[in-house]
């Protein structure tokens, strides 16, 4: 997937700065607003200050050494960055949509760049990045009724730094819980490899212990506290809470904001539309509480503007 900035978005920043960013072995070239770069956090701020500004070299010559390359990242990785740094408001809304006219295997590559976007704003210190992502992958496995797959649990508790990790770590293992108590094929295919990965990754094992207690002790069902859906809020009633997690829950800043708002609220552009429950909640709903049977749950996902400056190519 990629996505592409069109001029538009460009001539609103126009006049200000830029700097040339390279990314991967290839060096793929993105070319965005130094001071929007550098606002974003001290990593950018640090290694841009460190590149000499255009304007202070004769007949301001661009080209001259305003370069930072970034080797070890994914292109397509930093590509989703751009798109939340020129589009944060709209950015669930980019994902939701792009989703919709993707592929299957387009989708589980759009997993996989918000994953290296979670993880790289985790190196970065970046946390409403990190929170973006989160919640865009949230609602992409709601959308698409995604599992959590044991090979995505083998990179969490194999390939990736346990700090950096951590928020995703504590999401799949809600996820997997909520597969492995499932009634349908997937939560048998994982039963029969869980074995496996426990002995593999015994922090994964630890992890997995942990959230059962948890959940056992806020008197939730794993079967039906589905870890896909963030509900509009942290102040919830108990009903509520039996069938989503708190809209902050796998948020960067999860312990300080209590029941108060999401600090990333408006910046996460949450507008709120009703989304169907999937029919194994609706299932389950039924069973434990006839009045919330016919409930629906709220997601925050904004509306797409047409006249919006980014395109899918
Ligand atoms: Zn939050």
């Amino acid at each position: 997937m990629r996505w592409s900035i069109n001029q538009a978005v460009v001539g609103s920043y126009e006049g200000s700065e830029v700097v040339r960013v390279l990314v991967g072995e290839e060096q793929r070239e993105f070319t965005l607003h130094r001071k929007l770069l550098c606002d974003s956090c001290a990593f950018f701020q640090t290694h841009i200050d460190a590149i000499p500004s255009p304007s202070g070299s004769r007949d301001g010559n661009e080209d001259e050494d305003s370069v930072l390359w970034l080797p070890n990242e994914a292109p397509d990785m930093f590509e989703s960055l751009v798109l939340w740094l020129y589009q944060r408001r709209s950015f669930s809304s980019f994902i939701e949509a792009a989703t919709r006219r993707m592929s299957p295997d387009e989708c589980r590559t759009l997993r996989t760049n918000l994953v290296h976007l979670h993880l790289f704003a985790a190196v970065i210190d970046l946390p409403a990045l990190q929170d973006a992502a989160m919640d865009a992958l949230q609602d992409t496995y709601l959308r698409l009724d995604w599992d959590m797959s044991p090979r995505f649990l083998a990179f969490l508790y194999g390939d990736c730094d346990p700090q950096h990790a951590v928020r995703l770590r504590r999401w799949a293992v809600a996820m997997l819980a909520w597969t492995l108590h499932g009634a349908d094929d997937e939560a048998t295919v994982m039963a029969g490899q869980i074995d496996r990965l426990f002995a593999a990754y015994p922090d994964l094992q630890a992890d997995y212990n942990m959230h059962l207690r948890k959940t056992a002790q806020s008197r939730a069902d794993v079967r039906i506290k589905n870890p896909q859906l963030r509900l509009p809020a942290n102040k919830l009633r108990s009903g509520e809470r039996m069938f989503g997690f708190r809209q902050c829950t796998f948020h960067s800043h999860r312990a300080t904001v209590g029941e108060g708002m999401c600090p990333h609220a408006l910046a996460l552009g949450h507008s709120l539309v009703t989304v169907p429950v999937r029919r194994r909640d609706r299932k389950d709903e039924a069973e434990s509480d006839g009045s919330e049977a016919d409930r629906l749950i709220i997601s925050p996902v904004g509306d797409l503007n047409e006249t919006s400056y980014l395109d899918l190519s």
